[in-house]
């Protein structure tokens, strides 16, 4: 029996690469590939790519460069770029980057067994196609590795939104919705295979709109229900969302459905009505703001996370204190925030940047800000009990860390914890970035 190809692949970006690199792992499974850590050891190494911060491609070509001695050494090594720099820059790539074999994009990554069988006879492959057939669907039969308790499970990609900042309507296409009903066999199969935390993604994933099974077009909220229904998943929670389309249904569920998280991600970006209308963000600071009134009266519990953007064009003082008015009104659990970085393509890069210095201290004082917040979301659980799915032991002996509800990172010291146990826990202390905790039942 021919002994079984070595593959490496190297994430970068969202949750829905990591998930696309465990799919790409499995296509190439059917293909005679194992995984391995080490890219010395590969016989294809595999870069799976983002697009959304500045000089992006610029960073594959650096890395592309760490492997040609490898590529010198064995020529028979092969090289392939994928994810959304591949999806944007693919010709670039293959013109600038000898060394590179084949490069696909997000939508035709089912096809990598037939790129790498061109590749092998010396024939580069380039496909950034938005393929017809479901690449979901063609892989549907491939191996399937044991799983961790948690699991991505992308539901819906690409997006309609087309904020001005914003490559992924250019490189994940416009909105698709999979069938209800393959989202519940994959979720099931995950249930079967020992997962526990399913979170649902999509690039605008409250925007989906799925065909169910008795012929209706389904809501996130409809498919969450049913989803709700499956033995063995004991949690729910779904990224990212758009506050556009947090409908009624989604909100009632975040109140009513007991596997459904208290935790929720709502970019808003910027608290400026004129930034976000500049930002074609088509919401208010206002409307976000009774969004959020709405989603905890559903769930007065819940933990809101935001994203931001400083230092967008013609972002003034005054738009930025408005972003800071916001957030105090919100009062954030979590946050991602950056510094708005041009986008090749997308109509805010035309614009007149702000100066690097402004959009940096702008990033000190929102961060400082957000990062108080979160510190007192984490404080106010001292005292409480929370339920914590762990994941992998922690760095001390007898040390187990998990996710709370709200997605807290959580360890205890419980040597008969094992990776999937939910337990209760009453948190005893609360850090920088995680809580410690001692275990009540299990
Ligand atoms: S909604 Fe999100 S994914 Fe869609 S264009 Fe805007 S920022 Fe990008």
């Amino acid at each position: 029996m021919a002994e079984a190809k070595k593959l490496y692949i190297k994430t970068y970006g969202c949750q829905m690469n990591v998930y696309d690199s465990e799919r790409m792992a499995e296509a190439m499974g059917g293909a005679g590939y194992v995984e391995t850590s080490s890219p010395e050891d590969a016989d294809m190494i595999l870069l799976n790519t983002c697009h959304i911060r500045e000089k992006a491609a610029e960073k594959v070509y650096s890395e592309l460069g760490r492997f040609r001695p490898l590529k010198e050494a064995r020529p028979d090594l092969k090289i392939g770029v994928a994810g959304c720099v591949a999806q944007a820059e693919g010709e670039e790539i293959m013109r600038r980057a000898g060394l590179v074999d084949l490069v696909v994009g997000p939508q035709s990554y089912h096809r990598l067994p037939e790129l790498e069988a061109l590749a092998r006879e010396g024939r580069r492959a380039l496909d950034t196609d938005f393929p017809v057939e479901d690449k979901f669907d063609a892989l549907r039969d491939r191996p399937k590795a044991k799983r961790g308790p948690t699991a991505f499970l992308t539901v819906q990609e690409g997006c309609d939104k087309f904020c001005a900042f914003c490559v992924v309507p250019y490189t994940r296409g416009a909105e698709i919705s999979r069938p209800a009903a393959r989202v519940l066999e994959e979720a099931r199969d995950l249930v079967g295979r020992g997962v526990r935390e399913i979170t649902l993604l999509g690039q605008n994933v409250n925007a989906y709109h799925g065909e169910g099974p008795d012929g209706g077009i389904w809501s996130l909220a409809r498919l969450i229900w049913a989803l709700n229904e499956i033995d063995g998943l004991d949690r729910i929670r779904f990224t990212t969302s758009h506050p556009n389309d947090m409908s009624d249904d989604l909100i009632a569920a975040h109140g009513d459905c007991e596997k459904l998280m208290p935790y929720l991600h709502l970019p808003v970006q910027s608290g400026s009505d004129r930034i976000l209308k500049r930002m074609n963000r088509s919401h208010s600071a206002e409307s976000y703001l009774r969004l959020i009134e709405r989603i905890r009266a559903a769930r007065p519990d819940i933990l809101i996370s935001g994203d931001f953007i400083v230092g967008f064009p013609e972002e003034t003082e005054a738009d930025f204190q408005a972003t800071m008015d916001l957030i105090e009104a919100v009062n954030y659990g979590y946050a991602f925030s950056f510094k708005y970085s041009p986008r090749p393509g997308t109509p805010a890069a035309e614009r007149e940047q702000i100066d690097e210095a402004v959009k940096s201290d702008r990033l000190t004082r929102l961060q400082s800000l957000l990062t108080r917040q979160q510190r007192a979301a984490q404080d106010a659980m001292v005292g409480r009990r929370v339920k914590v799915l762990f994941e992998k032991p922690g760095r001390l002996p007898g040390q187990m860390v998990g996710k709370s509800d709200y997605l807290h990172a959580v360890h205890v010291r419980e040597s008969t914890l094992r990776a999937g146990d939910l337990a209760d826990v009453e948190i005893t202390e609360s850090g920088a970035n995680s809580l410690a905790g001692r275990v009540c039942l299990h």
